[in-house]
């Protein structure tokens, strides 16, 4: 997690380090702080959002053209001012901005501490920029090495950012496991780095994804990239294709409700030139090489984390039922420390908005290590899963800010549901007909997630009656049971209510007892072939006096008589309502969150992209 940002040339920086901390903040908010470059090195640093800094740095009013910024996800320390990036060597001639864990800072800080090395911090970040300055020292090296050879003793993962007062022309930026663009400024004279390509994209759309084990030094008309043995490698340059818009909010007030809003777009792009459905026909530019293996796969390992990994369920469910290929999906950080069972000939599937979520990551190499082939599905292009995956279908939703995901979570259904059906018809496990009535339905889908999302003022007057409640349950069977669990995940996030999402019929071995008055709960109910089953389900909570809210098919007249709230969406093929019935569970946790005054986009101790393990 962490966001980082740096920049050198000849703009002034202080402003510019706030805008791009502000654009990362997703990605950590527990601290933040900025080093400037000026002659001397000044560093300011606070507990709290990019805001407080902001009001704590007012008055100073930094100069300077070269510098670093940082938005803290805390790991190792608690969150304060003083474990507050940017860190400073024993001198203060040194800054560092880090994101990830050094694993071996507690061996290297002790040998730093014979030597005599004084800390103001807790963090594993600080240890590193202590240990380039022993190294300098040591070495009698120039900085640039000095990191180097710091970085081949390092365990864990990284992505920093080394300025010194001694050398102000330049930066140095390095990475292992966690993400890092540099931008090349339009005249040439300037660059910028920073974790993701928000904060750049306003200035240039030329960047260079920096890769593991890659360093890269930074003047201001020149940048020169070496791996961490030491031999020079070429920057390759890309063109990003993303609109300064997409990142602000546009008259929302929160990233959250414009993503949600946003989604009968993201949908539309995530299926657009993959979906022809007058030719009954599915593609997946992405998956070509490897696509005989998928289809011949004996099996299919789903990993994923959080909202992915629910993503995940609906694909089970999805690739089982049409393309009848055996299908497990597993949480990410257990699959890699379980010793699983992976053969060679097993096609894995690896979910991640980011495409930076270090258990995912570790999993999928884990997978690749034993011969399977890895066909990653990520939002963000050039993400570090995006590129270890043998071949992929990213979800183009468009950059998704908000930390509680939603449009991501959509986008992936769809990505996930076509290449199910892809497989189908390679298969033939899908008659001709079957195909064409669910990819007619497919397409119809983002005018029915437009007829969803108009029930938003009376899901925002079910949230004011339900807003004080202390647990919430929310149950669905079938395809609608990963969408109850993605329900609870979201209230959970984002408005700290506890929630639980389980299978409707399990409910009668353990949570029913649970179920009195006070207790919300949600049930998925809509027109499929559980429907009967769920209505008998519904009966029981209401016999215990539960307060059912039901999320139901356009034009249902029985289950309005039973219980106390319905939002209707509108009908469509049972594999995919996930895509309709997700809508309201939206917009109910995010009513629920404003109304109990949270940070809807920024909810405490989360971050968006996970990139620690
Ligand atoms: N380990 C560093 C800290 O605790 C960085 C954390 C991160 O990147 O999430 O400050």
């Amino acid at each position: 997690m962490c966001g980082i940002v740096g920049y050198i040339g000849n703009r002034k920086v202080y402003p510019l380090l706030i805008k791009g901390l502000k654009r990362l903040e997703y990605r950590g908010y527990d601290s933040a702080g900025v080093a400037i470059l000026n002659g001397g090195l000044e560093v300011f640093k606070k507990q709290g959002k990019v805001s407080e800094l902001e009001d704590f740095v007012a008055a100073a009013k930094p100069h300077g053209t070269v510098g670093i910024g940082h938005t803290r996800w805390a790991t190792h320390g608690e969150p304060n001012d003083a474990n507050a990036h940017p860190h400073q060597s024993s001198n203060g001639d040194l800054a560092i901005i880090h994101n990830g864990i050094i694993e071996n800072y507690s061996a290297l800080k002790q040998d730093l501490l014979n030597k005599g090395h004084v800390f103001q911090s807790e963090t594993d970040s600080e240890v590193l920029i202590h240990f380039i300055e022993e190294i300098q020292k040591m070495h009698d090296c120039d900085l640039e090495e000095a990191v180097r050879l710091a970085l081949t003793k390092v365990v864990g993962a990284y992505a920093i950012i080394v300025i010194s007062k001694q050398d102000p022309h330049q930066l140095i930026a390095a990475r292992k496991g966690s993400p890092l663009v540099i931008g090349i400024g339009k005249d040439k004279n300037e660059f910028f780095i920073a974790s993701d390509a928000t904060p750049i994209i306003e200035y240039t759309n030329e960047v260079v994804y920096l890769n593991d084990n890659e360093i890269a030094l930074l003047t201001q008309n020149e940048l020169k990239i070496k791996s961490i043995e030491d031999v020079p490698t070429t920057p390759y340059i890309q063109i990003l294709d993303m609109e300064l818009q997409s990142i602000e909010k546009g008259g929302y007030d929160y990233f959250m409700l414009k993503e949600i809003f946003e989604q009968p777009n993201s949908i539309r792009d995530a299926m657009r030139g993959r979906l022809l459905a007058r030719k009954n026909h599915v593609q997946l530019g992405g998956i070509h090489k490897y696509l005989q293996n998928l289809i011949d796969a004996p099996r299919i390992i789903i990993i994923g984390c959080g909202t992915s990994w629910h993503a995940g369920l609906v694909a089970e469910y999805i690739i089982e039922d049409v393309a009848r290929i055996p299908v497990e999906v597993e949480y990410a950080s257990e699959f890699r420390y379980r010793n699983p069972v992976i053969n060679k000939g097993d096609a894995v599937i690896a979910i991640s908005q980011s495409g930076e979520t270090a258990d995912t990551l570790a999993a999928l190499e884990l997978a690749k290590s034993h011969g399977a082939t890895i066909y990653g599905v990520c939002n963000v292009v050039g993400s570090s899963i995006a590129r270890a995956s043998h071949e992929g279908a990213y979800i183009h939703a468009g950059p998704e800010i908000g930390v509680a995901s939603t449009k991501a979570f959509t986008a992936q259904v769809v990505v996930l549901s076509l290449m199910g059906l892809m497989l189908a018809k390679h298969r033939k496990t899908i008659s001709e007909h079957q195909l064409s009535e669910i990819l007619l339905e497919l397409e119809r889908i983002p005018e029915k997630v437009e007829k969803a999302l108009k029930s938003n003022a009376q899901i925002e007057y079910i949230a004011d009656i339900f807003k004080d409640a202390r647990n919430f349950l929310y149950l669905g069977r079938g395809y609608n049971f990963p969408v109850a669990l993605e329900g609870a995940l979201k209230l959970k996030e984002i408005s700290y209510i506890h929630a639980e999402g389980y299978p409707a019929a399990e409910m009668k071995h353990g949570p029913i007892a649970l179920i009195d008055e006070e207790m919300p709960v949600v049930v998925i109910a809509t027109r499929d072939s559980s429907y009967d089953k769920i209505v008998s389900n519904i009966q029981e909570v209401k016999a215990r006096k539960g307060k059912v809210i039901a999320i139901v098919s356009e034009g249902d007249t029985l289950i309005p008589t039973m219980v106390d709230h319905v939002i209707e969406v509108p009908m469509t093929h049972e594999m995919l309502m996930p895509l309709l019935s997700v809508i309201p569970l939206q917009l109910l946790s995010y009513h629920i969150a404003l109304m109990r005054g949270c940070n809807v986009d920024q909810p405490r101790n989360l971050a968006k992209s996970v990139t620690v393990e």
